[in-house]
């Protein structure tokens, strides 16, 4: 078990906390402020609870001069003092005199919000990097880190693996709420444990599939991804996304687990994936030469709930059609209403899928929505993340 904020008496002391506030900002105004309101919780513990706290986190890529004005976490500094209801202390650098000043002048219960550690990759990427030096320095000024920014601990960064290896540390709210729901879910499933995977290629799931395919009772093949599958089947997928160096992989799979992987029966075609372009429901025997298959189609999406029924944990990664557009949607939408209809724990993990199933409606239908890409996912591929892995131990 991780430590955790709660291990810790934070009355007095200087806590810096690793936040994950990497939200989408256009022209200065942040148009999605759900990871500020993710971290709320730990923020607001270590504040009723008499820290000093100071608030690290990424923004966006910085790898020009003109990157910084775009990509500083002022905006973020103001929306979040705006939710908490109280002052954000706002500094404008990473390092120096007037950053140890305000963080010495800090009085218990007080919250600053540094500059976006990725300031520090301009001069040879020192955040990114895992430059040791920042990370001592950034650790000199606090007595304990929280990493919370579950998006960025699947990789090793100053501001997160650099500053754990010099001070006393423990996971946040969110980290721990990621874990519980994610790694018990693929580790620990109460069964029938079926997977639904989609997506656009087999290669960028390559290891999902080889590691829950040995812990899940099926696996719901749908997405670009399928077509594939269905190509290593012998099928005709005319002009569908097909990824030609997994081909072996999916031969391989389907020979060694043949009533594990269940591949769709039907699918949507059409001429172009796009506004416009005609398009229709085909069997999967039937897909003409100049045909992409787009989505799931009604047969299958009956066949995956006659699966999805009777589970009792359920794990989705990946869009199970091309569900930016509207007509290819419908097996994303089908399979979210259903599973929103089931007793059962279900965990929604991947960039895409977690902002189609938020969309679509369904932000509170499910057992948990991850709020991490590629994070996630290596946890679906049962790696340990570096942000993570360098915690103490209770
Ligand atoms: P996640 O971000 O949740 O891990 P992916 O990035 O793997 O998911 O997959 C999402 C993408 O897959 C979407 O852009 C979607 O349009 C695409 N996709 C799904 N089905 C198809 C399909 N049949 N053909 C082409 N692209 C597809
Ligand atoms: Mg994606």
């Amino acid at each position: 078990m991780k430590k955790n904020i709660r291990d810790f008496d934070l009355n007095n002391k200087r806590v810096i906390i690793r936040v994950d506030f990497n939200v989408p900002i256009k022209d200065g105004v942040i148009t999605d402020d759900n990871r500020i309101r993710e971290s709320l919780k730990t923020i607001n513990y270590a504040i009723s609870n008499g820290a000093k706290v100071i608030l690290m986190s990424h923004l966006g890529r910085v790898k020009t001069e003109e990157d910084k004005e775009k990509n500083t976490l002022k905006p973020v500094a103001d929306r979040l003092s705006e939710l908490l209801g109280k002052k954000v202390v706002f500094v404008g650098e990473t390092s120096g005199a007037i950053l140890e000043e305000a963080i010495y002048n800090l009085q218990n219960g007080d919250v600053l919000l540094m500059e976006n550690t990725r300031y520090e990759d301009l001069d040879g990427k020192k955040e990114s990097g895992n430059d040791p030096e920042l990370g001592a320095y950034w650790a000199s000024l606090g007595d304990i880190y929280i990493n919370d920014a579950f998006g960025t601990a699947h990789r090793a960064h100053a501001s997160n693996v650099g500053i754990a290896s010099h001070l006393d540390n423990g996971i946040g709210f969110l980290i721990e709420k990621e874990l519980d729901n994610l790694d018990k879910a693929v580790n620990d499933p109460v069964r029938p444990f079926t997977v639904i995977l989609g997506g656009a290629k087999v290669s960028d799931k390559i290891g999902v599939i080889t590691n829950l395919v040995e812990k899940a009772d099926y696996i719901l093949i749908g997405g670009g991804m399928m077509f594939t599958f269905l190509k290593a089947q012998g099928y005709e997928i005319g002009s569908s996304l097909l990824d030609e160096e997994s081909l072996d992989f999916c031969k391989e799979m389907l020979d060694k687990y043949p009533n594990k992987i269940i591949l769709p029966v039907d699918c949507v075609c059409t001429n172009e994936i796009s506004d416009n372009g005609e398009y229709r429901a085909a069997r999967i025997s039937d897909i003409h030469k100049d045909e992409i298959g787009a989505d799931i189609c009604l047969q299958t999406i009956e066949l995956f709930k006659s699966y999805l029924q009777n589970s009792k944990t359920i794990v989705w990664n990946g869009p199970l059609g091309a569900f930016e557009y509207d007509k290819f949607s419908q097996g994303t939408k089908d399979i979210l209403a259903a599973l929103a209809n089931l007793d059962a724990t279900v965990i929604i993990g991947g960039g895409d899928t977690a902002s189609s199933a938020i969309n679509f409606g369904y932000k509170d239908s499910f057992t948990h929505i991850s709020t991490g890409g590629g994070a996630s996912l290596e946890l679906l591929e049962g790696k340990e993340l570096p942000g993570i892995a360098i915690i103490n131990d209770k």
